[in-house]
């Protein structure tokens, strides 16, 4: 029995950003009886059928923007006599539409580190179960990623989780529901063990694929303090603590390399964390901005995000910490107005991003706002080719609306169209120069430059542009840039690089200014 691990994707590029980890995840769930997985990463390029024979295993892992054609890879593989199972977070919330659609023999719920060594076991019996529960596994039981199967030249970028789960609860995320409110966070010590091992490989730039890479804010400090909750405390430094271990044993990794994560704005409270992620080279960072507006942060249930000047004086802090910012906004709140685009635009700008992400508000299964939208649609909800408007993903891409939602003062398309303005004057050539002015080297700033132009690409015109011909042309395009682009993210490989010492006496010793092991008063935020 041969097993198969398939990330599906209706468009291939040939050279992809980011390394699907799940993938490298369950490959080292796997075990060494079956022999290596067979991986297929559809961003790279399509399945080939003909790879896959009657008995084989195959692993699809889905969410809801590839689930469609990961139903088609289902039914086909199950066509070839292929034991078929389905995972990821859009399996996990509808298992039943990956049995009925998408010729699943099993789907795993939730994580699948654990679960996938009985799955396989199970079809090896031939006797596969319909539903396997993964749930939500400790920290301690992630697995790390075989890294040794990776494609050499395919990836500008690797991908390490330090931490699962996200203790907010914003309304349009499904982070906190899948995978829980409560951080799993992985020790130091294997985290660091991946990360070496790829640089040994020649990856220079890790994206750390994290919910929230600052699980534990002054204010949830400041809380257990004022309750006098020392349980609580203890754990929350511990955490804290852990997160000082890792950085600074980044810091001890050679200089030529990079890293990249997603956090909330509320870290920019606390400087010694930045300045350690500066001293990490953790040097850019996914912020959900989200809106720029008081009134539009209540419409996502993120009050604790700031607005106005308090919001761009924090987001331009991480900035003078050494942190670059991605920011990610969203349009189409009930509280925007016409007038809401050009000042998110601005407010893009002022705050000095680095990079820029604008998004249409779409409901997201597993979210609060998609149980308000398909509450709203009823029980007969519109149509369109035969499927309800609120399973969305099973309508074919082509006829696919590009917003779902009615607002209370703007079209559709008014939205759609500003949208794209908004993308099209944050990346256009001259801001895009002006942006890169941080860097010192040539290449360096060609790299940036390349860089904004692919993400651009990639991001807003394949996927909000409704002209077919800017769609097709935007992919020939990325295909072409993405080459020479992943080469300049490259690095020698290093194969004797030394996994770097425990620094616990680093930080004990006043790194960071002791910022390992911290009350809420200690920093001054609470009497
Ligand atoms: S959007 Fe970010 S902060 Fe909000 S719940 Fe999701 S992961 Fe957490």
């Amino acid at each position: 029995m041969k097993v198969h691990l398939i990330n599906p994707s209706s468009v291939s590029f040939g050279t992809a950003v980011i390394t699907p980890r799940w993938q490298y995840v369950l490959a080292a769930a796997t075990p060494a009886s079956f022999g290596d997985p067979l991986l297929v990463d559809e961003t790279l390029s399509p399945l080939d059928p003909a790879s896959i024979h009657a008995g084989d295993a195959v692993g699809i892992g889905i969410h809801t923007a590839n689930a469609l054609r990961g139903y088609e890879i289902g039914k086909l593989a199950r066509e070839r006599g292929a034991f078929v199972i389905f995972g990821g977070i859009h399996a996990t919330l509808y298992p039943e539409e990956a049995i009925e659609l998408g010729g699943a023999h099993s789907v795993v719920k939730g994580d699948g580190d654990v679960a996938w060594k009985r799955v396989l076991a199970d079809c090896e019996k031939g006797t596969p179960l319909p539903l396997y529960a993964g749930g939500q596994i400790e920290a301690s039981e992630f697995l790390p990623a075989r890294w040794d199967l990776i494609p050499r030249n395919r990836y500008m970028w690797a991908s390490v989780q330090t931490v699962r789960g996200c203790p907010k609860h914003c309304s349009f995320c499904s982070v906190w529901k899948t995978d829980g409110q409560r951080p799993r966070q992985r020790t130091a010590d294997v985290v660091i063990e991946e990360i070496v091992q790829l640089r040994r490989l020649g990856f220079r730039f890790i994206a750390l694929a994290d919910d929230n890479f600052y699980p534990v804010t002054l204010t949830d400090l400041d809380l257990a303090t004022k309750q006098k909750n020392e349980a609580r405390l203890s754990e929350l430094n511990a955490l804290r603590a852990e997160r000082f271990e890792l950085m600074a044993r980044l810091a001890q990794l050679p200089d030529d390399m990079v890293f990249f994560t997603q956090i909330t704005m509320e870290a920019a409270e606390d400087t010694s964390f930045l300045d350690a992620m500066k001293a990490a080279r953790i040097k850019g960072a996914l912020v959900g901005v989200e809106a720029v507006t008081p009134a539009g942060l209540k419409d996502v249930y993120k009050d604790f995000n700031l607005a106005g000047d308090v919001l761009i004086e924090r987001l331009k802090t991480f900035r003078r910490h050494g942190v670059h910012v991605l920011g990610s906004f969203i349009f189409g709140l009930p509280s925007d107005r016409p007038e809401t685009f050009d000042a998110t635009a601005a407010a893009a700008i002022n705050a000095e991003l680095t990079f820029a992400q604008f998004v249409t508000l779409s409901p997201y299964p597993g979210t609060v706002d998609f149980a308000r939208w398909e509450k709203q649609l009823g029980d007969d909800p519109p149509k369109i080719a035969g499927v309800p408007l609120t399973r969305r993903w099973l309508i074919p891409q082509a006829l696919r609306p590009k917003l779902y939602w009615d607002h209370p003062v703007m079209s559709a398309e008014e939205i759609r169209s500003r949208t794209q303005g908004v993308w099209d004057a944050f990346y256009s050539w001259g801001p895009i120069w002006r942006r890169s002015s941080f860097i010192k080297s040539s290449k360096g700033r060609l790299a940036f430059v390349l860089i904004s132009r692919i993400y651009r690409q990639m991001y807003a015109d394949t996927g909000i542009a409704t002209d077919s011909a800017r769609v097709t042309w935007s992919g020939r395009w990325t295909r072409i840039m993405a080459k020479p682009c992943r080469r300049l993210f490259a690095g020698k490989p290093m194969p004797n690089l030394k996994t770097p010492e425990h620094a616990g006496d680093f930080v004990r010793l006043g790194g960071w200014a002791n910022a390992s092991k911290v009350t809420a008063k200690d920093l001054g935020v609470c009497q």
